[in-house]
């Protein structure tokens, strides 16, 4: 049975045991006057720092949920440990010899198990790097490591490590170090078969992962010869007693004191690139271990940053400009809105990672890379925006209306109209669309509803999402073109010779058909009895069902049809073809820069004076028509 620690001895640990040194491995604690220090609760999420440490008193309290007690306290409920665990730790780390009342001094047995684990852990981590440095077998980890532009002075800073393949080394020197067996499996460090015990990790590279404290508490391990038996590139501890992944960042306690003084973390992917930043000069570097950012991520960030009302940390994610990358993006993007906020994107255009970027074009090109950061709503607005075609009139309308529907999505009402103007910008159009089409999708979210498949007309009247080249035919964007065409096709004799259209007037794939089929025949100029079954052939079996609509459907008109209002429903769409080109131009201005690309901007301004010109006399003619 474990001894009781002498009293004295817990009293030696509280006075050496500086409370704002053990919880500031957790927790950036800022001045907060009175000889007091504060920083953001780590045992509930707060935006206003409301946990208080006095060193004067070696005591913490958060005004927030309550919490508080001395250095034992903290570290036993920030940890999870025992009483014994957590004087312990601290005495290991301060320097006191612990005495127990009964068994004598430290008796392998009276360390709780977190301890142990730590040491085992401890102890395997000094085992693999040991083995990386000198073994033989070790050549194609150096290899690696050499390949990425990492020395050996580099590999020992960061203690990666290599596992030698035999699958017992590990095993064997921990024994030898008086290391439970229980230990090393509970650890993760040996698998346990119907064969016996055998190494976890074999002919890998090994990065150590480490709580804040410093703590070894797993490893990440890559695959480095073509017969491992296990297929995937990393592997990565099991969940175990100290190893939780969803919290844990890789290069945290590197990187903890440096995110604090510049307020700023940068995310990457794979440990390569958290070696390849610290040593580039961005010590701020960390990645995920074998798990995608998450929800506990953010919050370990945030404590780091302290994060409060007046002040927000910046979190730069180096993601890949590839699709998964994107999507990442998009994930994030409805995630926590508060975080999106303070969240930027730094994607290489080459799409290289930091540790490919520095080796191929140096320490500043990584540097540059995290200075080239944009806030993560500008990437993805702009990674909806790109998908359509700005240089059409009906593009830009679909471009704005998806990403409408993402703006919709920020909760924080401060910035929406921002993020509409600025997406204004992108898009070229004028901020006012762009207001009315986040009202709109505003609107539409609630509630939430797909149109059911038969019921497409109805619904694509509300600007669902259909894919942006099938619209339905009743898709009020084509009333003028369905008008102009149920006049051509139900009164065929009242069509001008020429008509003065053509195919691009007509922007729906079904009616630009139709249209191809009555121009490809002179049109009758009495009543032809065989005109319309010639059409009908012309477009073929995928217009069927459109063409036999607009031959029945009344005209909107009023009154019996006559050759004016013929030509009046004609100049009306060349009216509209004309205003489309004339959008087109002004976006296209909007994103012309005057004076860097002057010649460019002048051209597309004469246009634009004649374009307005032509404009005008078509709507005379459509009006004086009717009129
Ligand atoms: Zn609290």
């Amino acid at each position: 049975m474990a001894g009781r620690i002498r009293d004295e001895d817990i009293a030696t640990v509280r006075e050496r045991a500086a409370i704002d040194d053990v919880v500031s491995a957790y927790v950036t604690l800022r001045g907060a006057g009175g000889g007091s220090q504060k920083g953001l609760c780590p045992f509930h999420d707060e935006k206003t720092p409301s946990f208080t440490v006095t060193p004067a008193r070696q005591y913490f309290h958060c005004f927030g949920c309550g919490q508080g007690g001395d250095v034992f306290t903290f570290l036993q409920q920030i940890e999870g440990l025992s009483f014994v665990e957590a004087a312990e730790k601290l005495a290991a780390r301060f320097g006191v010899e612990l005495r127990y009342t009964e068994g004598g001094p430290r008796s392998g047995g009276d360390h709780g198990q977190r301890q142990r684990l730590v040491e085992a852990n401890r102890l395997a981590q000094q085992f693999y790097a040991a083995q990386l440095a000198e073994s033989a077998e070790a050549v194609p980890g150096r290899q690696f490591l050499a390949e990425r532009g990492f020395d050996r002075d580099v590999a020992d800073r960061f203690g990666v490590g290599f596992a030698p393949r035999s699958g017992e080394a590990l095993l064997r020197h921990l024994r030898g170090r008086d290391v439970r067996d229980d230990d090393l499996v509970a650890a993760g460090l040996v698998g346990r078969s119907s064969r016996g015990l055998y190494d976890r990790f074999r002919g890998r590279l090994l990065w150590p992962i480490r709580e804040l404290s410093g703590e070894v508490v797993g490893f990440g391990a890559r695959r480095l010869f073509d017969d491992d038996r296990i297929d995937a590139k990393y592997l990565n501890t099991a969940e175990s007693p100290l190893y939780k992944k969803s919290h844990l960042l890789y290069g945290v306690d590197l990187a903890r004191r440096e995110i604090a003084r510049a307020g700023q973390a940068v995310v990457v992917e794979g440990y390569t690139d958290v070696m390849a930043c610290h040593l580039a000069g961005v010590p701020t570097a960390v990645a995920t271990c074998g798990t995608a950012f998450g929800a506990d991520h953010v919050r370990v960030l945030r404590r780091l940053l302290l994060d409060h009302d007046e002040f927000r940390g910046e979190v730069i994610f180096t993601f890949d400009g590839d699709e998964a990358g994107q999507r990442a993006a998009l994930k994030a993007f409805e995630g926590d809105q508060q975080f999106v906020a303070q969240t930027y994107v730094a994607v290489e255009p080459g799409g290289m990672d930091p540790c490919d970027l520095r080796l191929q074009h140096g320490d500043a090109a990584v540097r540059e890379l995290v200075a080239s950061r944009v806030p993560l709503y500008r990437f993805v607005l702009r990674n909806v925006v790109d998908r359509y075609d700005l240089e059409r009139a009906d593009g830009r309308i679909d471009a704005v209306r998806a990403a409408a529907s993402l703006v919709v999505s920020v909760r924080d009402r401060s910035k929406v109209d921002a993020f509409a103007r600025e997406l204004a910008g992108m898009v070229g159009v004028d901020p006012d669309d762009v207001r009315g089409a986040v009202r709109h999708a505003s609107r539409q979210r609630q509630p939430a509803r797909r149109p059911a498949v038969g019921d497409r007309n109805a619904q694509v009247v509300q600007g669902e999402a259909l894919p942006p080249d099938t619209p339905s035919v009743g898709d009020p964007r084509f009333t003028d073109e369905r008008e102009a065409l149920k006049a051509v096709v139900q009164h065929p004799q009242l069509v001008p010779d020429p008509p003065g259209l053509d195919a691009t007037d007509f922007h729906h794939p079904l009616l630009q058909a139709v249209w191809t089929a009555v121009a490809a025949a002179p049109l009758p100029r009495g009543a032809e009895a065989g005109w319309f079954d010639g059409v009908r052939e012309r477009a073929g079996d995928a217009t069927a069902s459109v063409l036999s609509r607009l031959a029945v459907e009344p005209l909107r008109t009023a009154g019996e049809p006559d050759a004016r209002l013929v030509a009046a429903l004609l100049a009306r769409l060349q009216e509209l073809t004309a205003a489309r080109r004339i959008e087109e131009i002004k976006s296209r201005l909007q994103r012309t820069n005057p004076v860097e690309q002057a010649s460019d901007y002048n051209r597309m301004f004469g246009e634009l004076v004649a374009l307005e010109q032509h404009r005008r006399q078509l709507r005379e003619r459509a009006i004086g028509s009717i009129g």
